[in-house]
Order: C-alpha cells, then sequence, then structure tokens
C-alpha cells in the first residue's frame, strides 16, 4: 500500500506534469471509485471544465485544487490511492484497460487516467464553500504530519499516555500521525532500537524522541529515493522508488540483521506483518 513517501512522489509528479491541467471530461467507470456525495453525476457535473493543480498531501491523500479560467476557486479533488490506485498521464489516445476507473480528459487530447486494481481508491470533489476536512471524515481524524512541528515527542507522550496497545499499532493509526504504514513503522522502529510489541504508554521520553527523529528520517531518505520497491507502486511515469533495497528489517525475516548479524524476527502483529531485530530492538 503505498505510504507518505509514495503518496508525496505522486503529489511531485502531478505537480510537475500538470500543474495546470484543463479537464474538459470527465469520464467514470467505475462508480465505486468516487465517494463524494451525489456520485459519479455531481463528480462529473463539478469538474468539467476546471483547472486542476496545486497538489497538496495530507497523510495518504492528495488534494488538487480546482479553479475556473477566471482564477476563481472550485474547490478540490481529493484523491486516496488505498492498495494499488495510481496515476497515469497519457500523452495519446489509448483505450482503457479493464483496471481503469476515472478518465480526465483535457483538450489538447491529454489524458490523466486513475488505474486500480483492487478498486479501493477513492475520490472526491470537495465544493469551494466547504473545507477539505468537513468533506472527507478520513482527513478530519487524521494525526499531525510527520515533518510538521507538531509531531513531537511531548505529543507522543501526552497522545500515548492511556494506550496499551503496542507502538506498532499506535503508528499505524492515522490518527497518532499521518502517512505512516507497514514498512516505515517497521523501518522506523529498527532506527529507534525500539521493540514493536513495546505497549505504547511504556515508551521513555528517551525513545520517543528516538521514534519522532527516526520516522522523519527514514521517511525523508525514502522520499529522495522516490518511494520503495515494495508492492505495484508506480509514479506517474510508471517508474519503481529505490528505498526497498535499502530496508533494514522490512521483508528480511530469518536474514541477518545488517547491523549486528541476529537474524530478523517476523510476526504478525495487530494483523500485519512485523519485522524486527531482537538484539538492536529491545
Ligand atoms: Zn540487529
Amino acid at each position: 500500500m503505498p505510504e507518505l513517501p509514495e503518496v508525496e512522489t505522486v503529489r511531485k509528479g502531478l505537480e510537475k506534469l500538470l500543474n495546470n491541467f484543463y479537464i474538459e471530461r470527465v469520464e467514470v467507470l467505475k462508480e465505486r471509485s468516487i465517494a463524494s456525495s451525489g456520485g459519479s453525476k455531481s463528480f462529473i457535473n463539478n469538474i468539467e471544465n476546471s483547472y486542476l493543480g496545486n497538489w497538496e498531501r495530507r497523510g495518504k491523500y492528495l488534494i488538487g485544487s480546482l479553479h475556473s479560467k477566471e482564477k476563481i476557486s472550485k474547490g478540490y479533488l481529493v484523491v486516496h490511492l488505498r492498495m494499488t490506485g495510481q496515476f497515469k498521464l497519457l500523452k495519446k489516445q489509448m483505450p482503457p484497460c479493464t483496471h481503469t476507473r476515472v478518465r480526465f480528459f483535457e483538450d489538447k487530447g491529454n489524458e490523466l487516467r486513475f488505474i486500480d486494481i483492487r478498486n479501493f481508491g477513492q475520490m472526491w470533489y470537495v465544493p469551494s464553500s466547504k473545507s477539505v476536512s468537513e468533506t472527507v471524515s478520513g482527513i478530519q481524524r487524521l494525526g499531525p504530519e510527520p515533518f510538521s512541528d507538531a509531531f513531537n515527542s511531548c505529543y507522543l507522550k501526552e497522545y500515548l499516555k492511556k494506550r496499551t496497545r503496542s507502538i506498532k499499532s499506535s503508528l499505524l493509526d492515522q490518527e497518532t500521525v499521518a502517512g505512516v504504514g507497514n514498512i516505515y513503522a517497521d523501518e522506523t522502529l529498527f532506527d529507534a532500537g525500539i521493540n514493536p510489541k513495546t505497549e505504547s504508554r511504556n515508551l521513555k521520553s528517551s525513545e520517543l524522541k528516538r521514534l519522532c527523529n527516526s520516522l522523519v528520517k527514514i521517511l525523508n531518505i525514502s522520499i529522495g529515493e522516490g518511494g520503495t520497491t515494495f508492492s505495484d507502486f508506480r509514479d506517474l511515469e510508471g517508474i519503481n522508488g529505490n528505498y526497498g533495497g535499502q530496508a533494514w528489517v522490512y521483508r528480511r525475516g530469518g536474514k541477518n540483521c545488517k547491523k549486528c548479524g541476529e537474524k530478523i524476527l517476523r510476526e504478525k502483529l495487530c494483523g500485519r506483518s512485523t519485522h524486527w531485530c531482537p538484539n538492536c530492538q529491545k
């Protein structure tokens, strides 16, 4: 599943390739892809004949601004890629593949295509009279962005003080911190030397400090690599990221720890495969 670095990579691609994309026509091939009220009919009516650009990211959500020819705001297009959603920018006409869900056509003949094999990806139209978080409840519930000042060890100490569940589970919860998924939770806990099974409320301030620093460090490295090679993630130009080769523990169960040589453990924790070094993470 795309996590913060992958979504950030997609955001950069959207910003670069279609910062002022004029949507002349929209085609929705799968009703389920449209999550905003009014379904595809309202989505199409509101988005056609708009310029799309200024891409932002909040957690794993992509937020594009819509405006008219006269530069008047027409609201937002919000996208969550979920498991397998991806965008492709096509410069020539091509028939849609079986997994094509939504097509945005530009007047010059370019097409922005949303392809989603598992079909869990979602899109919302948000009118300019409403805020994005008012319309998309998942955004309203998001915790702070890892790169923001609001995300620090004091915040975590307070937020986790009564939580008995594992720190791995807390990191996966988007209400703790936005954008972290399985790969970067495991990698961050390794970097911070924290056992993923540790009860969240038992982490000391020094450990929480390390956790914050490690998360920002690991995310930054991965963004620099264009995301990770795991999963089917592709950026807009069909390029896979490079972080995978650098992973310390993720998908390395049974292999030797790159730091100490101990065997990396793998176990299901809160329903997700969790990888850690029993020696480096106590
Ligand atoms: Zn180790």
